[in-house]
C-alpha cells in the first residue's frame, strides 16, 4: 500500500474535541504502533536525506515528537518552537490570533545561525497562524526555511495556501 494512505489510515479522527462541531485529528495511533511510527519517520527521512540541512525545527508539542526523530535520523540538531514563557534563556517571541484570543510561540535567540537551513516540523496545518509564526521566528534569527512540514493537512481551513502566499515551501503526508 501507498505509505500516505497508509497513515492516513492510523490517524484517528475524534468527533466534538476539543469543542462541539470540531474533529480533531488525533496522531498517538500512529506513534504507538511500531510500524506506522516507522513508515512516517522513514517519508520524512527519505524526503529530506539530500537536502544538507543544518537544523529541524519542532513546534510544541506534537512537532517536538516526529522532529526530534527526524533529526536524530538525519544527523542534525533540533530546537524547540515553545509555547509562551517555557524557555528559561533569551528568547524571540512572535504573537499570532486565533480563532478565539491570542497565542506566542518562542525561540532561543541563539537556538539558529544566519543562513543555516533549517526544515520547520509541526502535526498538522489548520489556519496556518502557528507555522507561520514559527517560520517568521527562524526567518528574524536569519536562518533559510527550506521547508514546513506536517503530517496533515486541513485544507478547507485555508492554511496551507496562507503558507504558500508567504513564499514557504510546504509538504504534508495526507490531508483532510
Ligand atoms: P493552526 O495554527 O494551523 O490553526 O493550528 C495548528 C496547530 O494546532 C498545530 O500546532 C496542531 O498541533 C494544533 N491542532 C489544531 N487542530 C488539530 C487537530 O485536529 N489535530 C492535531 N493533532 N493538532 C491540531
Amino acid at each position: 500500500t501507498d505509505p500516505a494512505e497508509y497513515i492516513r489510515n492510523a490517524i484517528r479522527s475524534v468527533p466534538d474535541w476539543p469543542s462541539p462541531g470540531v474533529t480533531f485529528r488525533d496522531i498517538t495511533p500512529i506513534l504507538q504502533d511500531p510500524r506506522s511510527f516507522r513508515v512516517l519517520v522513514d517519508l520524512f527521512v527519505y524526503r529530506y536525506m539530500r537536502q544538507r540541512l543544518d537544523l529541524v525545527a519542532g513546534v510544541d508539542a506534537r512537532g517536538f515528537i516526529l522532529g526530534s526523530v527526524l533529526a536524530y535520523e538525519l544527523n542534525l540538531g533540533f530546537v524547540p518552537v515553545r509555547k509562551k514563557g517555557k524557555l528559561p534563556y533569551q528568547t524571540l517571541a512572535e504573537e499570532y490570533t486565533l480563532e478565539y484570543g491570542n497565542a506566542t510561540v518562542e525561540m532561543h535567540t541563539d537556538a539558529v545561525k544566519p543562513g543555516q537551513r533549517v526544515l520547520l516540523i509541526d502535526d498538522l496545518i489548520a489556519t496556518g497562524g502557528t507555522m507561520v509564526a514559527a517560520a517568521k521566528l527562524l526567518q528574524r534569527l536569519g536562518a533559510n526555511v527550506v521547508e514546513a512540514a506536517a503530517i496533515i493537512d486541513l485544507p478547507e481551513l485555508g492554511g496551507s495556501d496562507i503558507l504558500k502566499e508567504t513564499g514557504l515551501p510546504i509538504y504534508t503526508v495526507c490531508s483532510f
